[in-house]
């Protein structure tokens, strides 16, 4: 599915607007981090398209057809959201039931809610938690079971609300598998993060907002090659890439590997 932002505002009082004039085209299967300083309007940009939010002006196309009209509910069919915090998401007493609630409400019946569960439960790691209650899942596979029961529901766009908080090298790496195991499926994946090592080396495309405004849009290596454009929105590039940049290296690197082979290279 490809989804057009055109020209949208959006403010919480009508007065103070957080996302000025707004314009975005996400092509179907993209893997796409959206970054940026706390109150730049990330979140509030994310839940216009899934209908938490409505703009109050410009408009929002999903193949072509404008979705301001369609309500949560129908959006939720496209749109799978994760939130921030897994504590505002989970609330059945199994992990089983909260990976087949989603599917339920879809109206996913027998085998077909069955399989998705089970494939949700399997690309995240917690087959052997499904019979286990979420709140005695640590904080890390907590947000990981709130991901898989936004999975479980098939969703053509899946939208990660700062995944990496709190996950340790397995969640980092568990989360890869499954940014990558949505982009297998030919599905979108859009995160919001504060991880630049993370958003360099799982997204097709780093969008920086800036105040309600796309400030840089681009590839990774093209977004954090601009660091004195991204320090008008307190970012920096990666620790490594920093290093790189610091030491007088053009452009970006994102491994210490890449970083050893450009060196041998630039000699
Ligand atoms: P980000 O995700 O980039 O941190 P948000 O979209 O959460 O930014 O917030 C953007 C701005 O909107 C901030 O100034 C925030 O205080 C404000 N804001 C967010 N949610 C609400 C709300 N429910 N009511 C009023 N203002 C809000």
């Amino acid at each position: 599915m490809n989804i057009e932002v055109k020209k949208i505002s959006f403010s919480y009082d009508k007065s103070n607007y957080i996302l000025k004039d707004l314009s975005l085209t996400l092509r179907e299967g993209e893997r796409v981090a959206i970054i940026g300083q706390n109150g730049s309007g990330k979140t509030t940009l994310v839940k216009q398209l899934n209908g938490i939010l409505k703009p109050d002006s410009g408009d929002i196309l999903f193949d072509g057809q404008s979705v301001l009209p369609k309500s949560i509910a129908q959006l939720s069919a496209k749109i799978g959201y994760v939130f921030q915090n897994p504590d505002d998401q989970l609330f059945l007493s199994t992990v089983r039931k909260e990976l087949e609630f989603g599917p339920g409400q879809l109206g996913f019946h027998g085998e077909e809610c069955r399989k998705a569960v089970e494939e949700a439960a399997d690309v995240c790691g917690i087959t052997q938690y499904l019979d286990t209650h979420p709140l005695d899942l640590g904080a890390s596979r907590k947000k990981i079971c709130a991901i898989a029961s936004v999975l479980s529901m098939q969703t053509e766009v899946v939208i990660l609300d700062e995944p990496t908080m709190g996950q340790d090298r397995e969640g980092l790496r568990r989360l890869s598998e499954i940014i990558d195991s949505v982009k297998e499926k030919g599905r979108t994946c859009i995160a919001i993060t504060h991880d630049m090592k993370f958003a360099a080396e799982n997204f097709d495309r780093v969008i920086v907002l800036m105040k309600g405004e796309i400030l840089l849009d681009g590839t990774a290596a093209e977004v954090f090659a601009r660091p004195e454009v991204l320090k008008k929105s307190f970012i920096s590039p990666p620790p490594v890439t920093r290093v790189w940049q610091k030491s007088g290296g053009k452009g970006t690197v994102f491994s210490v590997k890449e970083f050893a082979e450009r060196i041998c290279l630039d000699e």
